[in-house]
């Protein structure tokens, strides 16, 4: 059996064909497998035509790994689809970073879903509350029916809420039922309990149905990733390890004291988490509505990770709610988002949300330290310079020797890569390509 690894030297040098092969023979997962899943972007516009309506065909985005990613002692290559420069590279650079001091340590919440029913015309919320709570054991059997397959795999309703929410001249009863999904993200389970048990808690309320679906705030189905990172692995040629801690602690704290900064702090981890629930086929408008909400529990938006000194080192810690699946939804039909799981050797939701919250703290933990050093542009636009080449017409080996020439000019333009490339053309023999500045110089969020 392969030992998988997620540590592959110099990967980012070979071509794409290379890549294929590397990760092959370090997941196990067969090389002719994945490009039948991501040649032509793994969907055709007839099964696309029954995603979706009124298809005209698909639309693709870039398909990377981030690397050096260890999780509660796993290694883990982990899929990310994403068309930002430079997060792929972030990622897997801060997580070697970790990976140095020991990796991640995930704490992972049961798949708890919260199913709501609105009850309205309700005229005493009290008794309605207290008639709903002795009729509990009932409706969840109610629900449990409404989900048998659910069941059949040791999911269903667990548990039941009453909540008055408005003033009690113009009161409302919202019941959340709590439903383990197990492996599946869970919505149309929970939405399929919600319409089964509402007219019944109606009856019981002496009020009349409202809204029935779930709520994508599942902050019962949280995951809570910590890690701790060495000085040494932290330090730029310019600055000492140390100094480079009390950097990302001034950028947390700043994070933590202005929402203004909370909400960048945060798109920095979401670069990360949303590729890897995009490359697995997951609803990514539903864990950026949970993240955000999350993130304003307190009344004030907040940071969903902190970072800290602990002692000689540096402490990150993010908590966050992940409703992610690994069957159900799309799954079944996206050949690419089957393969994801493949690679990143998960079969379980939670796993998936382990590995998906971990390159989200690596992704912050990235852009944190570029922030407290050189800044963030540096890296993040000596990658850009490569789409800006593409832009200007650059093919092939063009786009390194053009993207190498705007970034030693210290002009990325669409104009200065035409100029570039002008050059490039006219010269004879073609210029060997300079190096770019190698991935693993660069930390983005924005
Ligand atoms: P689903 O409807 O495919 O249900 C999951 C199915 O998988 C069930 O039939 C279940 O019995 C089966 N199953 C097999 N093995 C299982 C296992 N090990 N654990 C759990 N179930 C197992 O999918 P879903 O997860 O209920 O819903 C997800 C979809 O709902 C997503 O496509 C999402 O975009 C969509 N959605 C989202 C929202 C929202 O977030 N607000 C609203 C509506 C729909």
């Amino acid at each position: 059996m392969t030992k998988r690894t997620s540590q592959l030297p110099g990967f980012y040098k070979v071509t794409v064909a290379e890549r294929r092969k590397l990760v092959s023979e370090a997941t196990g997962v067969e090389a002719s497998e994945i490009a039948r899943a991501l040649d032509r972007g793994g969907l055709d516009a007839e099964t696309a035509d029954k995603f979706v309506e009124n298809v005209l065909g698909t639309y693709s985005l870039p398909y990377g790994v981030a690397l050096n990613v260890r999780v509660n002692g796993q290694d883990h290559v982990v899929p990310m689809v994403v068309e930002e420069p430079s997060v792929v590279a972030a990622a897997s650079n801060a997580a070697k970073m970790v990976r140095a001091s020991g990796g991640f340590t995930v704490e992972i919440d049961a798949p708890l879903m919260i199913s709501q029913i609105q009850l309205t015309h309700v005229s005493d919320a009290a008794a309605a509350t207290k008639a709903i709570l002795e009729a509990k054991a009932e409706i969840l059997a109610m629900a449990d029916r409404a989900v048998p397959g659910l069941c059949a795999r040791a999911g269903g309703a667990r548990d039941l809420e009453v909540r008055t929410l408005g003033e009690p001249s113009d009161a409302m009863i919202v019941v959340h039922v709590i439903v383990d999904c197990r492996d599946a993200m869970g919505a149309n389970l929970v939405n399929t309990i919600a319409e089964a048990v509402a007219d019944r808690l109606a009856a019981l309320a002496g009020g009349r149905v409202g809204l029935r679906i779930l709520s994508n705030l599942c902050d019962k189905r949280c995951v809570r990733v910590r890690c701790r990172v060495a000085a040494e692995s932290l330090a730029t040629d310019d600055m000492g390890g140390q100094a480079v801690i009390d950097g990302i602690v001034n950028a947390s704290r700043f994070a933590e004291l202005d929402p203004y900064r909370a909400a960048t702090h945060n798109k920095g981890i979401m670069n990360g988490v949303d590729a890897v629930v995009i490359a697995t086929g997951n609803d990514w408008r539903a864990v950026e509505a949970g993240a955000h909400a999350f993130a304003a529990r307190s009344g004030r938006y907040s940071p969903l990770s902190i970072w800290r000194r602990d002692g000689d080192a540096l402490a990150g810690f993010l908590e966050m709610p992940l409703a992610l699946g690994t069957v159900g939804g799309t799954l079944r039909v996206h050949p690419s988002a089957r393969l994801s799981l493949q690679i990143a050797g998960v079969d379980a939701s939670g796993d998936l949300a382990a590995i998906a919250a971990s390159v989200g703290l690596a992704s912050n933990l990235a852009a944190v330290r570029a922030l407290a050093t050189d800044g963030i542009q540096r890296g993040h636009m000596a990658l850009h310079a490569r789409s800006v080449a593409l832009a200007a017409g650059a093919e092939g080996s063009e786009v390194e020797g053009v993207a190498a020439i705007i970034v030693e000019a210290r002009d990325i333009t669409v104009e200065a890569a035409r100029r570039a490339l002008g050059v490039l053309r006219q010269s004879a023999p073609r210029a060997k390509p300079a190096d770019v500045p190698s991935s693993s110089t660069v930390l983005a969020e924005g």
